[in-house]
């Protein structure tokens, strides 16, 4: 399974899976003359493994159209739809921010070079008065004043409103940057947590000593031949349906994420194994005694199940030995007819 749905994207197919992927991509390779680099092997890898449906889609659209695959298609598909338009999207912000300071710096120096020269003429029009007895000479000078005075109080407004068109524009810079780390974070199909973001939420709570915490694994049941019976469309809905249902069960506290496919993670936080199987029990059981339709019909599609593996924090864990044991203890799940829960 590849996980192309976190940035940066993750492959932790098996030796056999990745060799056969590896056996896939040579033909496309050789069709459209790429060179094997990483940007074009990623690709065609991701395409073959089936596992990034957009990408999958944009290419077959090509294909269907007959339109030749060339390295600078391949690049466009991995920043797209590898990177998710990451490094373009924060070139944007990065650049906007770069154009917003400059202006706001060429202002303020339009405005200083003004105001200096007021400033100076100002200073000359003191030394003049002092000196002045004329009457028609002070009337000039008065109003030469007056002009200097107008002056530096239109440029001072000018710089406000500068500054005032400035901020709105890094408030929206701002807001662009947290949308794109959002992005980075977020899967794109269930809006839970991606894997990536996952990972290092888990990392973080691990290595804070002493946490109470439990961690659940949830992998739909032969899913594939749920896809396979009603078509992806319907397998995707099921998925995001399954996300409403973890995030029902967050509280506001728990963590929960896409950790792949048709898997699921959650981090029960401050909750022992007790709790924590509680919990996912209570998010099976709702899981399989929800009666999903068809859209539009009336057709029931079954009953559709999970099975979960659940571990709890112990002292000495590191993520990967704490999500070891989930995995045992899901697999052992699966191993016993599936829709169950087990700990480990
Ligand atoms: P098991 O009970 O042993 O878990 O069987 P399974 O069929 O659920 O497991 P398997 O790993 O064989 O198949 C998982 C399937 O999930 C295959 C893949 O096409 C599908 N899948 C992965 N990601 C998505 C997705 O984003 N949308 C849809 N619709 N299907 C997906
Ligand atoms: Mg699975
Ligand atoms: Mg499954």
């Amino acid at each position: 399974m590849t996980k192309s749905s976190s940035f940066p994207p993750i492959y932790d197919d098996e030796f056999q899976q990745a060799s056969e992927h590896l056996r896939r991509t040579l033909p496309f390779v050789n069709q459209f003359k790429t060179p094997v680099n990483p940007v074009n092997y990623a690709v065609w890898y991701e395409y073959v493994s089936g596992d990034n449906e957009a990408l999958t889609s944009a290419i077959d659209t090509r294909l269907s159209k007959k339109e030749p695959i060339t390295a600078e298609v391949t690049q466009y598909l991995y920043e797209k739809y590898v990177l998710m338009g990451m490094p373009e999207r924060i070139d944007k912000t990065n650049s906007g921010l770069k154009l917003v300071v400059d202006n706001t710096l060429e202002n303020i120096n339009r405005v200083e070079a003004t105001a200096t020269q007021c400033t100076s003429g100002l200073t000359q029009s003191q030394t003049d008065l002092e000196n002045c007895d004329d009457v028609q000479e002070l009337k000039t000078l008065v109003s030469q004043i007056l002009l200097n005075t107008q002056q530096l109080t239109s440029s001072s407004t000018e710089l406000k409103t500068e500054l005032m068109r400035s901020t709105e524009e890094i408030i929206k810079l701002r807001d662009e940057l947290e949308a794109v780390k959002q992005t980075a974070r977020t899967d794109g199909l269930t809006g839970l947590l991606n894997r990536g973001a996952f990972n290092r939420e888990l990392q973080n709570l691990c290595s804070q000593g002493d946490m109470v915490l439990s961690l659940a694994l949830f992998d739909i049941d032969n899913f594939k031949r749920l896809n396979d019976t009603f078509g992806h469309v319907l397998g995707d809905k099921v998925l995001q349906y399954f996300a409403t249902l973890l995030n029902d069960h967050r509280d506001d506290i728990h963590i929960a994420a896409r950790y792949g496919g048709e898997e699921m993670a959650m981090i029960f936080l401050h909750s022992n194994l007790e709790e924590s199987f509680l919990m996912a029990e209570s998010i099976r059981q709702q899981f399989a005694s929800s009666r999903l339709k068809k859209k539009g019909s009336e057709e029931s599609i079954g009953q559709i199940t999970v099975s979960v593996g659940i571990s709890a924090l112990q002292l000495g864990d590191t993520p990967l030995t704490l999500l070891e044991r989930a995995d045992k203890a899901l697999y052992k799940s699966k191993a016993d007819g599936r829709n169950r829960v087990n700990f480990n």
